[in-house]
């Protein structure tokens, strides 16, 4: 880091899609405090103000433009110079600017611009009485009217006021205005407590004669929990050992033997005295494998099956990472699915943990953010989504990429369209840390980088405890209709297996990848289907609230009567959703307690934490979900699982789709037998002959691999060449088509590379923009570097053209 002082100018990064730096003039009485990652007020444009950052400090003046004074220094925001030049990485790497890199690597309090919208948070009686009068009066405003963005200020006040604005929000009496908010502040946890002058009525109903065994029960329970040593028992914890009712529970609080107290969830782990587990002999000889795989400089992929304990080997490699002071990040693909993996690490680590993610507010964003520029011992493990890739590290040693196969870490929109595991791996490279990917179905990229020796293999094929995996049963759903074994959606050999396992108090998760009741609705009579308006899509129909909605542009309507082109009242539904087979159970299944958990349903945290307290305490019979019930979730009494069809999985026009379908089903079916007990898994489908069922009834990935590396050589897709999409998008159709097929011919003078297109994506109006994709095949022996350099000036050359300056296009890299 350069403390050099008396460079005259420095280039600052803008939080707008520019493809250079800019270049701005340093005031003389500022310049000891502007260093490189240095957050700065600048004026872009006639009238806007950004907050930028300085990426580079010189003294050449620009000679096409006349630099602007840089207004204010805000303060530094990045310490270690290596996260710039990641974000460089990222923006030439994924063909976007860098002002898009940092537009979503920057919580939204690092970026202060003029239409930010401020909030006065504490009501005036309780401001700081040290405040001097600009900042009181700044609050004023900011009170009186809440639509105040920073420029108001600026323009009222100057430059100054953004500064003051600044620390009025760093000392939490000024907010900024953000679009969602969620509400993720400290939860709080019912905890158990006997109360021990009550010794009586316990000697009472601990006498083996009693009438009240469901409470004697509990009571019991109490006891050999806190003789493991648990130092707070929860309600659900009791109820899960006891196997009592909650009836039972609450009689006793009634008499006020047990007493339930409230806690913050922190203070459950902040007395982290747990071991981790001994390694298992199988786990031992991995870790070694993986330390060994460290020592030759490569990354190391761990192909474990679910339940085969590899969180256990990310602790003990994560307590190596804590001892030595370095950073370590893992990264989890969806957070908000990943509660279970969290608790237990905090069992771990306590409040050593820091997460990071999107559904966290943006203060609690800074705050790691600012944790982790400080290299703070509280921050030295972070747990996050893809987004904390761009944390300020400065020491990071290690990096562990959970479900390293998981799509949800590539970013679909907006730029940077980026892959958080590929990115993270070349963080890895900067700072020289380690690499760990973790996974029961690698992914067929990572696995070819085995079989190329880049990366390590360690295979971890011993479920935990010995436990066996699932039995899968394919289900020929055309076979059982013509039997007239089909009841709506479940073959008959399904509710049996539910059934069954009702019957002995097991859990049954049925997998349906849609969600909604229904996909379509079709008139009888004249066969019209309900579209979206706006996008190439049919509504999907939602019957608890009466709507339908498009999973595309997420506009909705209420259902109409009848057919909107003919009138004709005989309206039919296609196809089910979660929300029909949850419908459908209950009708199949009276007395049984079903939930359903989908991207509808997971909308609230605190409905969402309670359906899996709910399932981990089998007050759930029945989970019905989306992709949601197979990630991640650890069920020890699930016994049965149900895919009710596994065609649209397979079917789908993406030359990942049967990859994807793989992981899928694998996945959904690991979430079986996870005591004891084997699994029971029961795919239902047209097609039972599909290679990748085969490959999901013998468990074989190997031979999954081998037979999909093979079509993706003979059909020239990634690993076999490197891919990219670019994708236009307009409203006019015809210019859309004219353009893309121009570009297209373009592109052919590109040396080497293979251009197939245009064509139109499955969904080929999305919010009123049409779409047109091409796709760009780059030979693995051609620099993709050079290559990338060349398609893009192609494009800049083609998109400046008059006629198609209004294109929109943008490029999935790796697509
Ligand atoms: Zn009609
Ligand atoms: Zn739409």
């Amino acid at each position: 880091m350069s403390h050099l002082v008396g460079f005259r100018f420095a280039e600052v990064l803008l939080p707008r899609p520019l493809a250079n730096g800019f270049t701005y003039e340093i005031p003389t009485e500022l310049s000891p405090h502007i260093r490189i990652g240095t957050r700065v007020l600048v004026q872009f444009g006639p009238r806007k103000i950004y907050s930028a950052i300085v990426i580079r400090l010189h003294n050449n003046a620009p000679d096409n433009y006349e630099p602007k004074q840089i207004l204010e220094v805000l303060g530094p925001v990045i310490d270690d110079v290596r996260n710039l030049q990641f974000w460089q990485w990222m923006a030439e790497y994924y063909m976007c600017t860098p002002g898009e890199v940092m537009n979503v690597a920057l919580p939204s309090r690092l970026k202060l611009e003029s239409e930010t919208q401020l909030q006065c948070l504490i009501e005036e009686e309780y401001w700081d009485e040290n405040l001097e009068a600009e900042d009181r009066e700044i609050l004023t405003i900011t009170r009186n009217s809440p639509e105040t963005t920073l420029n108001d200020l600026v323009k009222q006040y100057g430059t100054a006021a953004a500064k003051r604005a600044k620390k009025l929000v760093d000392i939490g009496v000024l907010g900024i205005k953000e679009s969602i908010k969620y509400h993720s502040l400290e939860k709080w946890i019912k905890v158990v407590h006997i109360n021990a002058h009550k010794k009586k009525e316990i000697e009472a109903i601990l006498h083996p004669k009693t009438k009240a065994k469901a409470q004697q029960n509990i009571v019991l329970a109490y006891y050999q929990l806190q003789a493991e040593g648990h130092l707070f028992i929860t309600r659900e914890m009791l109820l899960n050992r006891s196997t009592s009712t909650i009836a039972a529970l609450d009689a006793l609080v009634r008499k006020n033997i047990l007493e339930i107290r409230e806690i913050k969830e922190s203070a459950l782990f902040s007395r982290s005295g747990v071991q981790a587990a001994k390694l298992t002999e199988a786990q031992q000889e991995a870790y070694e494998k993986i330390l060994k795989t460290f020592a030759e400089n490569k990354i190391a992929l761990l192909h474990g099956i679910t339940s085969s304990g590899k969180t256990e080997l990310y602790v003990h490699l994560m307590k190596e990472i804590e001892k030595s002071g370095g950073q370590c990040l893992m990264l989890v693909p969806e957070i908000a699915l990943t509660t279970q993996l969290i608790n237990r690490l905090r069992h771990f680590f306590g409040e050593r943990v820091s997460l990071y993610h999107s559904r966290m507010t943006d203060r609690e964003r800074s705050d790691v953010w600012e944790s982790v520029r400080k290299n703070d011992p509280g921050s030295q493990l972070v747990v996050g989504a893809r987004s904390a890739i761009f944390l300020p590290f400065s020491n990071l040693k290690l990096i562990i990429i959970d479900e390293e196969h998981d799509s949800s870490y590539r970013q679909d929109a907006p730029n940077p369209r980026y892959q958080g595991r590929d990115s993270a791996i070349y963080l890895a490279t900067l700072f020289g840390a380690h690499v760990l990917l973790g996974t029961a179905t690698p992914s067929v990229e990572s696995y070819f980088n085995t079989l190329q020796g880049k990366y390590g293999l360690i295979e971890l094929h011993q479920r935990y405890e010995g436990l066996q995996l699932p039995e899968v049963h394919l289900i020929n759903i055309r076979e059982e209709k013509k039997k007239n074994r089909m009841k709506g959606n479940f073959s008959q050999t399904l509710i049996e297996a539910i059934d069954d396992a009702l019957r002995r108090k097991k859990q049954t998760i049925i997998f349906q990848n849609r969600r909604g009741y229904s996909p379509k609705l079709i008139c009888e009579d004249c066969g019209t289907v309900q579209m979206c308006d706006r996008c190439d899509i049919s509504l999907t129909i939602h019957k608890a609230v009466h709507r339908l909605k498009c999973h595309y542009c997420g506009r909705e309507k209420s259902i109409p009567p009848a057919c909107v082109v003919c009138g004709s009242i005989h309206l039919k539904m296609l196809g089910a959703g979660t929300e029909q087979i949850e419908d459908e159970l209950s009708s199949l299944f009276p007395g049984a307690r079903i939930e359903r958990l989908d991207l509808d349903t997971a909308q609230s945290k605190k409905r969402y934490n309670k359906m899996l307290t709910d399932m981990e305490s089998g007050q759930i019979d029945i989970l019905v979900g989306t992709q949601m019930v197979t990630k991640g979730l650890n069920f020890t009494k699930v016994e049965v699982v149900g895919v009710v069809n596994a065609d649209n999985l397979l079917y789908f026009p993406e030359y990942r789709a049967h990859e994807r379908a793989f992981q899928l089903l694998e996945q959904v079916a690991g979430r079986s037998g996870r005591s004891g007990q084997v699994g029971k898994v029961f795919i239902q489908t047209y097609n039972t002959g599909h290679p990748v069922l085969t490959f999901v009834k013998t468990h074989d990935y190997k031979a999954f691999y081998e037979w999909q590396s093979q079509e993706r050589k003979t059909f020239l897709y990634p690993p076999f060449v490197r891919m990219i999409h670019l994708m236009l998008r307009h409203k006019d159709l015809k210019l859309l088509q004219k353009a893309s097929i121009e570009l297209t011919s373009m592109l052919k003078s590109v040396s080497e590379i293979l251009v197939i297109g245009p064509e139109f994506p499955p969904v080929n109006r999305v919010n009123n923009y049409y779409r047109m994709g091409i796709f760009l095949k780059i030979p693995r022996n051609k620099s993709y570097l050079k290559t990338k350099r060349q398609i893009w000036s192609v494009c800049l050359d083609f998109f400046t053209h008059p006629e198609y300056k209004t294109v929109k296009f943008f490029f999935e890299v790796d697509a």
